[in-house]
């Protein structure tokens, strides 16, 4: 048994196997967590086997503590893989850059069967990549091409530098299928002999991916459009071979707006900021499971999906080829349910970091100010913006006391807090139902609707035109000391 033949005999066969293969680049973009989200979901919807690979063969790429950015984001979306570099596995190793003799074989097999040739050419590294921009590829074309393959190892052997190119045939077109796309013809005229394999040993990405999939097994290759035009090529590479080939699945990408892609660059949030701006996980990934696959049938207008529910029900032919548009709006309203969701432990948890950010004052029970904000927050960042007047009264325009809803006038509104610090200074229960109770009962002596009394007390006690809960939830918070001092600070404000 020759080394090719081992190899093939390690390759399980019987099981979807999908892989998730992340350069990594220090974060997670949201278009590659949709990517490593599909392909889990593939392979747990069928039983299978779900791989990560590092694709890390761009060496000048490289970010130091990337690969660990992969490990933690994909623990924490509760993305586990079966096979792995740290979980090893029967085809490892995993990352791409170990693999790196095996490469050398197969171009050299290939070039065996008719399917590559040892180009001799010198040409500048960024052209050898094979990874320049796509439109800007002039064909390459070449004497070595046709040079006998004796002479070419004669070369070789005197130590000529070479690359490994693909030799595309000359005529004749080539059909890929794709999940979404369907299938797509091209003229092989059109295609490059691309480079397969660098005068530095290493493969191009174009080459890797063919011989790590097969390898690997893998039955479904989850990936971005953006390799879409290379795929007949990759079709020609596991032809011959004599490989088959797996199911793709490209999904479009994910927009900014109409017109452009959601890049990291221009500031469009990748994985880590949507965390770090408060985002739960579970509505991320959520959100992200529907951009660019919708359920159908009974389940078609449902929006809600844990992630095993999503694995549950998980099908292909829901992926769709129009690009989705990334709505932050969307994402906010979905984390929005999600926190209400949550048991109220669970909310306070995630909430106390950014509730001690803003709130200092160590006599506020901050569970009490996380009880009150947990319907009414959409995203954890926003806490600290809405529960600051806790901390200190802002300065504020005597304009908050006139509301028209509530028929407060400034004149009406000092009256009014005139009369409430008469009654709360001798109130002795101070909780929310007997500030309420104490408060209408005013109202209904003085004979005037319940918001004259209780609108300029929200106002005296926050300074502020919206907050998190009605006027004597507030002033619970806030304690009887705290809550006459600014009332009394807002009768002096108004009597200016
Ligand atoms: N390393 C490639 C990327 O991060 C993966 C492409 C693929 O999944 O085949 O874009």
């Amino acid at each position: 048994m020759d080394f090719f033949e081992e190899m093939e005999l390690r390759i399980p066969k019987g099981k979807v196997r999908t892989r998730f293969a992340p350069s990594p680049t220090g974060y997670m973009h949201v278009g590659n967590l949709r990517t490593a989200l599909y392909t889990w979901l593939i392979a747990r919807r069928h039983g299978g086997t779900f791989i990560l690979r590092i694709e890390d063969t761009d060496q000048g790429r490289l970010v130091e503590g990337a690969v660990d950015v992969i490990y933690k984001t994909m623990a924490e979306c509760g993305l586990t893989h079966d096979e792995g570099p740290d979980v090893g596995g029967p085809v490892g190793p995993y990352v791409q850059s170990q693999r790196r003799d095996l490469f050398g074989k197969y171009a050299e097999l290939l070039v065996q069967r008719g399917g590559a040739y040892y180009c001799f050419c010198q040409k500048s590294e960024e052209e050898e990549s094979g990874e320049e921009d796509p439109k800007q590829i002039k064909k390459h074309v070449c004497a070595c091409r046709d040079l006998p393959l004796d002479e070419a190892l004669a070369k070789k052997a005197a130590g000529m530098p070479y690359v490994i190119r693909q030799k595309i045939p000359a005529e004749g077109t080539t059909t890929f299928h794709d999940a979404s796309f369907g299938d797509i013809t091209v003229e092989n005229k059109e295609l490059e002999d691309q480079v397969l394999l660098k005068t530095d040993g290493l493969p191009t990405y174009n080459f890797a991916n063919v011989v790590d999939d097969h390898l690997m097994g893998i039955t479904h290759v989850v990936r971005g459009s953006e390799y879409l035009s290379s795929a007949p090529k990759y079709n020609l590479l596991y032809e011959a071979f004599g490989w088959d080939v797996p199911t793709y699945v490209h999904c479009s990408p994910v927009m900014r707006d109409a017109q452009h892609k959601m890049s990291k660059r221009h500031g469009d949030p990748s994985y880590e900021d949507l965390i770090n701006e408060g985002y739960l996980t579970e509505a991320v990934l959520n959100y992200v499971a529907l951009l660019g696959w919708s359920p159908k049938g009974e389940l078609a207008e449902r929006e809600f999906f844990t992630l095993n529910e999503l694995a549950a029900v998980f099908d292909i032919s829901g992926i769709s080829k129009s690009p989705a548009v990334f709505d932050i709006n969307k994402l906010r309203w979905m984390n929005a349910e999600y926190m209400k969701k949550l048991s109220p432990e669970e909310f306070y948890a995630k909430a106390e970091p950014y509730l001690k950010q803003a709130v200092t004052n160590p006599a506020i029970d901050l569970h009490a100010v996380a009880a009150l904000v947990q319907s009414r927050c959409e995203v954890l960042s926003d806490l600290a913006e809405r529960v600051d007047f806790l901390d200190k009264l802002p300065e504020y325009d005597t304009a908050l006391y006139v509301h028209k809803k509530s028929k407060t006038t400034l004149e009406n509104s000092l009256e009014s807090l005139q009369w409430s610090l008469d009654v709360l200074r001798s109130l002795e229960i101070w909780t929310n139902e007997r500030l309420y109770e104490a408060l209408v009962a005013l109202a209904a002596e003085k004979g005037v609707k319940n918001a004259i009394v209780l609108w300029p007390l929200r106002v005296a006690v926050s300074g502020k035109a919206s907050t998190p809960g009605g006027a004597t939830e507030l002033c619970a918070l806030l304690g009887k000391e705290e809550s006459i001092r600014r009332i009394e600070a807002g009768i002096a404000l108004l009597q200016k």
